[in-house]
This record gives structure tokens, C-alpha cells and sequence, in this order.
């Protein structure tokens, strides 16, 4: 009796990370659905950075000092 490879499961390519991932149990009715590795890649971007869009510096107010000239 040969043992059977792990080799032999259909595998893929996750659209987001770009890695090759093979079948898993949870995913047997809805393989075909499956496009990512992992909840992770699924949900969103994980490892790339977002560019700060609104990164500005604050103004700085240019209030004029109230002058107490009472000593
Ligand atoms: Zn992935």
C-alpha cells in the first residue's frame, strides 16, 4: 500500500501575497471561492505600509502674546 503524497492536493496562489498554498480541510466545499492563503491576505493589505495621505504639520497659530504691561 503507497503512502499518499500531501503533494497530491490541489494547490494555488494567493492573489495578495503572491504565495502558493495548497487545499485545507475547511476549505473543501468552497475551493474553488478560495483565492488567498489565509484570513489575513483575505481581509486586507497586511504588510504594505499606507502612504500618510494627510500628514501635514499643524499651522502654528501666530497669536500675538497679550502684552501685560502692569508691574
Ligand atoms: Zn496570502
Amino acid at each position: 500500500m503507497k503512502m499518499r503524497k500531501k503533494s497530491d492536493l490541489p494547490s494555488k496562489v494567493c492573489l495578495r501575497c503572491g504565495l502558493p498554498f495548497s487545499w485545507r480541510k475547511k476549505w473543501e466545499r468552497d475551493w474553488e471561492n478560495v483565492k488567498y492563503c489565509s484570513d489575513r491576505c483575505r481581509s486586507g493589505p497586511a504588510q504594505s505600509a499606507s502612504p500618510a495621505a494627510d500628514s501635514l504639520p499643524a499651522p502654528a497659530p501666530s497669536r500675538p502674546k497679550t502684552r501685560t504691561s502692569s508691574r
